[in-house]
């Protein structure tokens, strides 16, 4: 058994679509790998809404191999950078009608969309080998499990717990909004004494590179990262060790840089909704 750090969770970017610059990706891994060690898993997320999938894992990817960084090793669905120890997981984010669902360590084929049931998505996840997580179950804008409990979907939530692979109890970035971590930490001790098996994980969510590798859970993973890319096994070990993982497993190295990146993400999501709709208002007016 190898004890790995992942963050599973991370979009290094908010959803401009900009390209990812090739020239920084060496200063780029620096600074993921001092925050998280050798020898570790780094999830990144497509999000997907209405807009489609941003497609920010195979952007990332051709980034990275035009970098010159050295040898890099891809499969599907992973990157694998030797001269860093660090493995890229592709994952999903989909925005559903009841908010936002959570898949990691899926290959490169999966396709998702936001017009599908989350059961849907747990499905197709299930059946290529990936892991279905929920995401900050208590934000107020985009956590399932408070739209369900708003909803009054009961018997939802206990099919969603029954199928989840885990629960995150610790969401870098919705520190800033009211705080609903402590909530799904609390949240998570109950499920397990009510026997639920879902495991409990911790990560940074982040929409920046500097966020990247600063909340992270410690996972038991049969073998190293870089045994597990050669042999084709990642998505199938990420889901096992995340059912096993418990809220002593996570680490949270900062308090500040978490928020000051939800901050930056706030802002430019502000920033691209006034430009939009200032854009929609000049097409009407022509
Ligand atoms: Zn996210």
């Amino acid at each position: 058994m190898e004890i790995v750090n992942a963050d599973l969770h991370n979009h290094f970017r908010t959803r401009t679509g900009e390209p990812f610059n090739v020239r920084y990706m060496d200063r780029i891994l620096q600074s993921i790998s001092k925050n998280i060690g050798r020898g570790s898993l780094i999830g990144l997320v497509n999000m997907v809404g209405r807009e489609g999938d941003d497609r920010n894992f195979e952007r990332f990817s051709q980034a990275i191999s035009r970098s010159g960084i050295g040898v890099v090793k891809r499969r599907s669905g992973v990157i694998y950078v030797p001269n860093y120890d660090i493995a890229f997981v592709k994952g999903f984010e989909v925005a559903t009608n009841i908010g936002h669902v959570l898949s990691m360590g899926v290959p490169d084929d999966l396709k998702l969309e936001s017009s599908l049931t989350w059961q849907e998505i747990y499905r197709r996840v299930r059946d290529v080998g990936g892991a279905n997580v929920i995401p900050h179950p208590y934000h107020f804008l985009e956590g399932v499990i408070k739209k369900l409990i708003d909803l009054g979907r009961k018997e939802e939530i206990g099919e969603m717990l029954r199928t989840s692979d885990a629960w995150e109890a610790l969401n870098g970035e919705a520190k800033l909004f009211f705080n609903p971590n402590g909530d799904a930490i609390e949240a998570h001790k109950r499920l397990k004494r009510e026997d639920y098996s879902l495991g409990c994980i911790g990560v940074s969510d982040g929409h920046s590179y500097s966020e990247a590798g600063v909340v992270y859970t410690r996972l038991g993973m049969p073998k190293a990262v870089s045994e597990l890319i050669d042999n084709g096994s990642m998505g199938p070990a990420i889901c096992e060790a995340v059912r096993a993982s418990r809220v002593e497993d996570i680490v949270c190295q900062s308090e500040l840089v978490p928020i000051i990146g939800a901050t930056k993400h706030a802002i430019e999501i502000l920033i691209h909704q006034i430009a939009h709709k200032s854009r929609q208002r000049d097409l009407t007016t022509i």
